[in-house]
């Protein structure tokens, strides 16, 4: 863990977390952002909430969205700019859900963005079919949980802010198929990207959550 402790040794983490939809990214996201105390930056979280908003470019994402496709790169990159040049973001921050493809990886590049250390989440096709099915995620604040393995304490309702945790209507299984197969084709090339860089740590997707995020939290500090 970093020197969070001494003022001293305050020291900048950008870390990305790949993996597939459904790999629990972004459950991990959030429990290294809680141990760090840097801010998560999830885009599929930012983009929702533009939806909701009916702002310009939720608008032009929705159907995107909701067919399971990659939102057009000029946007996210956008979208993702304004949300780093945020103050919380001085100290580092964990990227969830970008970059999803390596014209994105190159954008941050070019933005001058060092990032520290990417994690690859690795779950099989079948076993991200079965969680989908039972994530729920708070309309309220973005927070994930699961049916099964990360329960609100009360049934469909957010422990964080007391919003609604309903399916999201992209977890509906003919829309999975489709995210599924826009992970392989555009964002799995970035593991390669990543390795080559000799940035890339790999964790395999364990059946308890805690076991997973031991070997996170391992992976970070290696
Ligand atoms: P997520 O919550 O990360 O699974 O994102 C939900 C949806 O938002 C994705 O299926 C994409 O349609 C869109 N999205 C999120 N992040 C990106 C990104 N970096 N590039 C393009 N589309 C994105």
């Amino acid at each position: 863990m970093h020197g969070n402790n001494d003022e001293s040794v305050v020291r900048v983490m950008n870390l990305i977390l790949l993996g597939a939809p459904g790999s629990g990214k972004g459950t991990h996201a959030e429990f290294i952002s809680e141990s760090l105390g840097i801010p998560q930056i999830s885009t599929g979280n930012i983009l929702r909430e533009a939806v909701k908003n009916g702002t310009e470019s939720g608008l032009k994402a929705k159907s995107i969205m909701e067919a399971g496709g990659l939102v057009p790169d000029e946007i996210v990159i956008g979208v993702l700019k304004d949300r780093i040049a945020g103050a919380d973001c001085k100290d580092g921050y964990i990227l969830d859900g970008f970059p999803r493809n390596v014209a994105q990886a190159k954008a941050l590049e070019e933005m001058g963005i060092t990032i520290d250390r990417v994690i690859n989440i690795e779950v099989p096709d079948e076993k991200i079919r079965q969680r989908l099915s039972g994530r729920r995620v708070c309309e309220g604040c973005g927070a994930s949980y699961h049916v099964e393995y990360k329960p609100t304490k009360k049934d469909g309702v957010c422990d964080k802010c007391g919003g609604a945790a309903v399916l999201r209507k992209d977890d509906a299984p003919e829309t999975v198929i489709e995210r599924l197969k826009t992970y392989h084709e555009l964002t799995s090339p970035l593991i390669e990207f990543y390795e080559n860089k000799g940035k890339l740590h790999k964790v395999t997707g364990q059946e308890d959550v805690g076991d997973t995020k031991k070997l996170v939290l391992d992976a970070i500090n290696a």
